[in-house]
């Protein structure tokens, strides 16, 4: 029985109404008063359920389609402005007792290179990532309670910030470990993480449990319901994501907006971020083996139906996906971006070839962090290296509320142009440094109270002049 407010994976997860859900939006693709009536819901910027934004996902009517893009364009003009939070992805160790048939670290691939990364490594790993400019970062591990034990990720948690290197520093470390217990993640919380981000990879229990044969990872309940328990523990920003491309996409879509309805109904906060990850030729992984591989325009219109369906929660996209995938996205709804990354343990500070080999997955986009920066301005996006909600206890239902209100942009317009003028000065290279300055000086100009707009000129000029980190 379909209940959101229940605890019970099965029941906020509810299989028949995944299918029900398909069915019925299957039946009414191209009932044109229906997806009307769900367009113009979605206008108001309230959110769409699992049912009606599954309708508009099975729309196939080109001039509705393109309808749903424009206004998913619109929500994410209006909402998240011209701006791009950027990100790195930093793997520690991977180790792994897992058996995920989609990812090369699962315990039975005895050729990839196993590295976990030493506080030492760590340290080298996180000057190169300040090096480039980073300063958000989101830590990757694989599940192993001898190699990776907790205790680990807690003390690597603590190197990362602990690194200042020239003017860098890492200002917020959102964490992507395998799911664990209430107690762990009130730990976690205490070590000052941003957002804990756990996939669901298939949110199919049968599915699941095929693609994930052995190991702790096996527990679909314990799986689906991680994200209670890190609220419970005290984590109030969590993001979700499926893994597209092991299942059918349409039911696992419905079923992570059932995920985000859920969460909303118990804890009365949605999901900070949604993740839409693809599946990707890995090491001894072929991707076309899970057989639900999904095309561009197919992602694209996920990705424009989840800026509908929650107009409130990040989208993230990583560098799985191509330049030209990224492009079409970031317009229609993706809001952070991870550039330069490694999927290598050791990648960054010493990316030699066994550290390659180590690698999880194949990505698409190899460009470097100015590169990324520079194609971002050149768009007429602003790259964002903005950490301050959380530093300032804008977490939880207290960022939500701050969001809906419309007053979150008087934060984080005049935040992205200081941490780029940061980027800018510490960082870039001559033609990035051009183009962002120009892009600063016109930007300033639309932060729109006057008050605001007046003292991010006065910090603009102070980071010139040497001094860092201010933030709204
Ligand atoms: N080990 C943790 C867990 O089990 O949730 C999280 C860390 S894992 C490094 C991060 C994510 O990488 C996984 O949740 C999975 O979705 C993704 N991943 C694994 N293999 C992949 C592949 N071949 N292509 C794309 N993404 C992959």
């Amino acid at each position: 029985m379909y209940n959101p407010s229940s605890l019970n994976a099965e029941e906020f997860i509810c299989h028949d109404e995944a299918l029900a859900s398909i069915a019925y939006a299957s039946e009414n693709r191209n009932n044109l008063g229906l997806v009307d009536s769900i367009i113009e819901k979605a206008e108001r910027k309230k959110g769409l359920s699992h049912r009606e934004a599954s309708v508009l996902l099975a729309c196939d009517v080109p001039e509705k389609v393109q309808k749903i893009y424009a206004l998913a364009e619109r929500i994410k003009q209006d909402i998240y402005g011209n701006r791009i939070v950027m990100f790195a992805p930093l793997y520690l160790s991977n180790y792994c007792i897992n058996s995920c048939s989609y990812c090369p670290y699962h315990a039975k691939n005895k050729h990839i290179a196993r590295k976990k990364l030493t506080q030492e490594d760590i340290v080298r790993e996180v000057t190169a990532l300040q090096d480039m400019g980073h300063k958000r970062l989101a830590i990757e591990s694989g599940e192993d309670p001898l190699n990776n034990p907790i205790e680990y990720i807690l003390e690597s948690i603590r190197t990362i910030y602990s690194v200042k290197h020239r003017n860098g520093s890492i200002r917020r470390v959102n964490v992507n470990i395998a799911a664990t217990t209430v107690e762990n993640y009130r730990k976690l919380k205490d070590a000052g993480i941003g957002t804990y981000i756990l996939f669901q990879e298939t949110y199919h229990k049968q599915s699941y449990e095929k693609l994930h044969p052995a190991g702790p990872k096996h527990n679909y309940a314990y799986h689906t319901e991680a994200m209670d328990r890190a609220m419970q523990g005290g984590i109030d920003d969590v993001g979700i994501g499926v893994l597209f491309g092991l299942e059918r996409y349409r039911y696992e879509f419905a079923a992570l907006l059932m995920h985000a309805e859920h969460l909303e109904a118990v804890h009365g906060v949605g999901p900070h971020t949604i993740s839409v990850p693809r599946v990707k030729r890995a090491d001894d992984i072929d991707p076309d083996e899970f057989g639900n591989g999904i095309d561009d325009e197919t992602f694209a219109k996920i990705c424009a139906c989840l800026r509908l369906a929650v107009p409130y929660t990040g989208m993230i996209i990583s560098t799985r996906e191509s330049k030209a995938t990224r492009e079409k996205v970031i317009r229609l709804g993706v809001s952070q971006i991870s550039g330069a990354s490694k999927t290598s343990v050791g990648g960054y500070g010493s990316p030699d070839s066994e550290e390659e080999n180590s690698a999880q997955f194949d990505v698409s986009d190899n460009r470097t962090l100015d590169e990324v920066v520079c194609w971002l301005m050149e768009l007429g996006f602003i790259p964002s290296f903005c950490t301050a909600c959380y530093r300032e206890g804008r977490t939880g239902d207290r960022f939500m509320a701050l969001c809906k209100s419309g007053r979150i942009s008087d934060c984080c317009h005049p935040n992205a142009l200081m941490t780029l003028k940061e980027y800018l000065e510490d960082y870039a290279s001559e033609q990035a440094r051009r183009t962002g300055s120009a892009l600063i000086r016109r930007e300033l100009g639309n932060i729109p109270n006057e008050r605001i707009r007046y003292i991010a000129a006065e910090r603009l000029e102070k980071i010139a002049a040497g001094q860092r980190d201010f933030r709204f």
